[in-house]
């Protein structure tokens, strides 16, 4: 078995969703523009960081869309996102704060550990650079909200940061968020993760496991007001037993076979 953070994560949401995605092979349809993007403007960093032509690999990408029946968020549209897209890399030009040697080897870096004969976990970091002058790994955000910054600490408990560290073994790490708003802007938030911390991950990574390899799969809503998990669950459909929700939210790909390497891309 082949586990990844995302996983562990879904897992850790929701045990029921977990088997619906994993298991069941119910993924939700990719139609959300937000995530859409986040993959294109990853192409175009890689091309900025290659010192290809950056603005053009961003339009190759998010131009694919163009014409696409996208789920846009209130306001925005295609043209929009484009705009605010290269505003973006415009932006990260000027700063000049990012230094990603040899591109092509330390970009979408695969790391793999070993968990046991039978399993591994594997993860797929954005970067490992230096931030203004010091080494990190670097972990790309798309968003439409600046990151919080209060209160001081808060990025160290991020538990994608954590596991990345924890795989790669560097203790420090950094968000580099996109934020697209009227007036892009760019967030660099550092952060250093302990040597417990990354212990610790490493216990739940294994606790998690032995759960899921139970076949304890029960299912954890989240209705509490007003913080419902379930209502932004892509599986609710199945949950209601709501085929018009099923059809609308998802598609069902062959059991766990393809697996979610890549961290979403938040907005
Ligand atoms: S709808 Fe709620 S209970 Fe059902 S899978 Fe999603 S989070 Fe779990």
């Amino acid at each position: 078995m082949v586990y990844s953070h995302t996983q562990i994560a879904q897992y850790l949401r929701c045990p029921r969703a977990y088997r619906y995605r994993y298991l069941d092979g119910w993924r939700e349809k990719e139609s959300r523009a937000s995530l859409l993007f986040g993959r294109a403007f990853e192409k175009a960093l890689a091309a900025f960081f290659s010192r290809e032509d950056c603005a053009a690999a961003l339009f190759k990408e998010w131009g694919a869309y163009r014409e696409a029946p996208l789920e846009y968020s209130r306001g925005d549209n295609w043209e929009r996102i484009a705009r605010q897209g290269v505003q973006l890399l415009e932006r990260l030009a000027q700063h000049d704060r990012i230094r990603i040697p040899q591109p092509h080897r330390n970009m979408q870096v695969k790391l793999v550990r070993s968990l046991s004969e039978a399993s591994e976990f594997v993860a797929y970091v954005d970067a490992v650079g230096t931030l203004d002058g010091k080494r990190c790994l670097l972990e790309w955000k798309t968003t439409t909200a600046r990151y919080p910054e209060e209160p001081e600490g808060l990025l160290a408990l991020d538990p994608q940061l954590i596991c990345y560290s924890w795989i790669s073994g560097i203790p420090d790490v950094a968000v580099v968020a996109f934020v697209r708003k009227r007036v892009s802007e760019i967030q660099y938030l550092k952060t250093t993760i302990s040597d417990e911390q990354r212990q610790e991950y490493g216990h739940l990574v294994e606790a998690t496991i032995q759960q899921i390899e139970a076949g304890q799969f029960h299912p954890h809503s989240g209705i509490r007001f007003p913080q419902n998990g379930c209502v932004s669950c892509a599986q609710l459909g199945l949950c209601l037993g709501n085929q018009q929700l099923v059809e609308a939210k998802l598609i069902r790909t062959p059991g766990a076979s393809d697996l979610d390497w890549l961290d979403q891309l938040d907005d």
